[in-house]
């Protein structure tokens, strides 16, 4: 399944010259590699800074009003004190809209004087950006690019879809902002039939989730990165490079923040094994990752990404990030990933 070693050991005869005893060629040169990766084992650690109202949005609560500003009070620099002591840096996927707060926006600026890179959530996380028009679509994507330039003083390279659901209309508004790559992608059946499941029973309940399913062709795409073509779930020869969520070889079980914090530190351990010896190992977390049920209101301490202590939590991050570097890969932030990937 090393599509991307196939494509390594090809990229050398595309550039190199011709053998002296090759014949002339009478067929034209073959096309270029939808992706050549350059790159040796690599390792990236992102934080989506998903604040508590898209909680309440997701499990049908009611909205405290945008007041609570834990994922960037509490969450960031928990995350920041994480990363420093494994020397990994982090790539922040921030909403545009927490960084007209100046508090977050100086949160994020500091992050990333310090080395951290921060990327583009969207303006305002809808979780139906792919049924917006095309006209909304661009103020989600473009909008957020203007707003964490101006709050950050760097435009993003990347951006990830809300609820990891995106389209090709989201691609196009994504090359019109310059974007260089996306990690949106998660194709992982478990997570796509348990979101279905949720929004089924939740649905039967009366209640109302903000979430939505894509198409379930996204579980054929590659799980590794790959220049997208149109559909984006297939390689093609569009300019952005896709960087998809973690999963492993074989099932494609999710090895995201959730998952690793709930299977401890030897089955984090485990889960990053069974990643193999992928290019790219692109660990998504959470800003609710590094919180505790104390820091959050008592309506949301039943979520289930707090059910275990996060002592527990982030010794199981530590481990699965300590046996990525242990193994040889290397820390890089998600834009120097898709840089190596062009
Ligand atoms: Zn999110």
């Amino acid at each position: 399944m090393a599509t991307g070693d196939a494509e390594q050991k090809a990229s050398p005869a595309l550039g190199g010259s011709p053998s002296p005893s090759a014949p002339s060629p009478p067929i034209p040169p073959p096309r270029p590699p939808s992706t050549a990766w350059k790159g040796e084992g690599l390792l990236a650690v992102s934080v989506d800074l998903d604040e508590l109202d898209l909680y309440r949005a997701i499990h049908g609560l009611p909205s405290s009003g945008g007041a609570a500003r834990v994922a960037y009070e509490v969450g960031v620099p928990r995350a920041l004190g994480f990363a420093e002591s494994l020397g990994v840096p982090l790539t922040f996927f921030a909403v545009g809209a927490d960084l007209t707060h100046q508090a977050c926006a100086d949160v994020l600026t500091s992050a990333r004087r310090a080395g951290h890179e921060v990327a583009s959530h969207s303006l305002t996380h809808p979780y139906n950006l792919v049924r917006l028009s095309a006209a909304e679509i661009r103020r989600e994507v473009e909008g957020s690019f203007e707003v964490v330039e101006r709050a950050v003083g760097a435009r993003p390279a990347g951006f990830r879809a809300p609820g990891y659901t995106i389209s090709d209309a989201v691609f196009d508004a994504l090359e019109q902002a310059g974007a260089r790559y996306d990690s949106s992608v998660f194709p992982c059946p478990l997570y796509y039939g348990a979101k279905l499941a949720v929004l089924g029973s939740m649905q039967a309940l009366g209640r109302r989730s903000a979430s939505i399913v894509g198409p379930p062709q996204v579980l054929a795409a590659p799980a590794e990165p790959y220049r997208l073509a149109r559909p984006y779930w297939k390689r093609g020869d569009r300019p952005l490079v896709e960087l998809p969520i973690q999963v492993t070889r074989g099932p494609r079980l999710p090895v995201i923040g959730t998952t690793l914090g709930r299977a401890g530190e030897r089955g984090a351990r485990a889960l990053v094994r069974a990643c193999g010896d992928t290019p790219l190992l692109n660990l998504e977390l959470h800003a609710i990752d590094f919180l505790d049920r104390a820091d959050v209101p008592v309506e949301l301490t039943g979520l289930p990404e707090l059910r275990a202590p996060l002592t527990r939590r982030l010794s199981a991050l530590r481990a699965a990030v300590g046996a990525a570097l242990a193994s040889g890969r290397r820390a890089v932030t998600l834009a120097a990933a898709a840089a190596l990937a062009s």
